[in-house]
């Protein structure tokens, strides 16, 4: 049977990506074939459809979903035909109504999270749950900084952070922005395209500075990020929103207070089954019990990928996006 995904041939801007028909087959050992119900739309899914982050092409793109195990390869134990699993990372081809997977990478969906929330929050709320509990452990009454706090890491991260007794600082480009994600946790926003970060992080933080700095949006806010931070803190740039962060010198680190800086990624807090099983029973712990809300504020036919990729890089979108095959 005939099945569509997303792809894309060479680099480029939205427009690359294409809807095509695919032959899926059958699953091969240690795999499953998945049905979507929902796909996940992330932001480095735009840095591989621009070539940032280089693949090998054609390829498919998309790192996260949600669905129904429709067949099961050879060797796989943990999982049977008709299980609602979801997922985050592994190879791309997420975009698609149906895909191969490897099943190691699959978790079982709670009977409460529904598809959308499944897929929405995977991918974002991992992360947050490795950013906040991993790289840095966030401790009541901690000061953290969160860049981007409207978006989709940054209102799981907001309320998470508030739900572990920090003090939140976040950052958006609006007020309309700043009102959500003062409503998902933040206790104080700095509108970072209208005020200087580091001197308002001061204010709010009686010349201490945070303890940790979050920061997914790279190149603009690189070095605000370093000087709101308070001496042995953590600077944990995590994403390139507004471009990659350009080589800087060691001693910027020693002269601001001996600095801790670190350049995390999801696969390397999950590649260890037991590590993605934690991460992710913590990730729906927090969700279960009402403490962190997924805000799925988007949804869009995943035929229209490309207009999605346009809202989410016009800083159009908040919270978290969904494709729908
Ligand atoms: P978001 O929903 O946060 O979207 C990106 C946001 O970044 C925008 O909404 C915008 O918010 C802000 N932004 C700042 N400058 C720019 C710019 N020049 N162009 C576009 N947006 C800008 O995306 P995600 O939640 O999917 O991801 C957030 C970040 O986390 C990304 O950098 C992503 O790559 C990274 N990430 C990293 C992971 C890791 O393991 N390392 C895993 C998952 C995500 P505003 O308008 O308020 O400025």
């Amino acid at each position: 049977m005939t099945n569509h995904a997303i792809r894309f041939h060479q680099t480029g801007g939205p427009e690359v990506l294409q809807w095509e028909a695919v032959d899926v087959g059958a699953p091969g050992p240690g795999q499953v074939r998945l049905r979507h119900h929902a796909c996940g739309l992330n932001y480095i899914d735009t840095y591989h459809r621009t070539g940032l982050y280089p693949v090998p092409l054609p390829s498919g793109i998309g790192l996260e979903g949600a669905g129904v195990v429709e067949a099961v390869g050879e060797g796989v134990q943990h999982l049977k035909i008709g299980d609602r699993v979801a997922y985050a990372g592994g190879p791309l081809g997420g975009y698609s109504e149906v895909r191969l997977i490897p099943a190691d990478r699959l978790v079982r969906l709670p009977d409460a999270i529904s598809f959308e929330t499944g897929a929405a929050m995977m991918l974002q709320g991992l992360t947050t749950a490795y950013l906040l509990r991993r790289t840095y452990r966030v401790q009541p009454g901690d000061n953290v900084l969160i860049h981007a706090a409207a978006g989709g890491v940054g209102l799981i991260a907001c309320q998470w952070a508030k739900a572990l007794g920090a003090t939140v600082i976040g950052t958006t480009s609006s007020e309309e922005k700043a009102a959500l994600a003062r409503a998902h946790g933040a206790d104080h926003v700095i509108l970072y395209t209208k005020e200087a970060v580091a001197p308002k992080v001061r204010e709010l933080t009686g010349g201490e500075g945070v303890a940790v700095a979050y920061d997914g949006v790279g190149k603009d806010t690189f070095w605000a990020s370093l000087d709101s931070l308070r001496p042995l803190g953590m600077m944990v740039s995590f994403g390139n929103a507004s471009g990659a962060v350009p080589a800087f010198e060691a001693l910027e680190l020693t002269n601001r207070g001996s600095l801790f800086f670190t350049r995390p990624k999801l696969a390397d807090y999950t590649g260890k089954r037991a590590d993605l099983e934690a991460l992710a029973t913590e990730l729906f712990d927090v969700v279960l019990s009402g403490k962190v809300k997924i805000e799925v504020k988007q949804t869009y036919a995943l035929k229209h990928a490309a207009q999605a990729h346009r809202d989410l890089e016009a800083r159009k979108t908040v919270g978290s996006t969904v494709l729908i095959p």
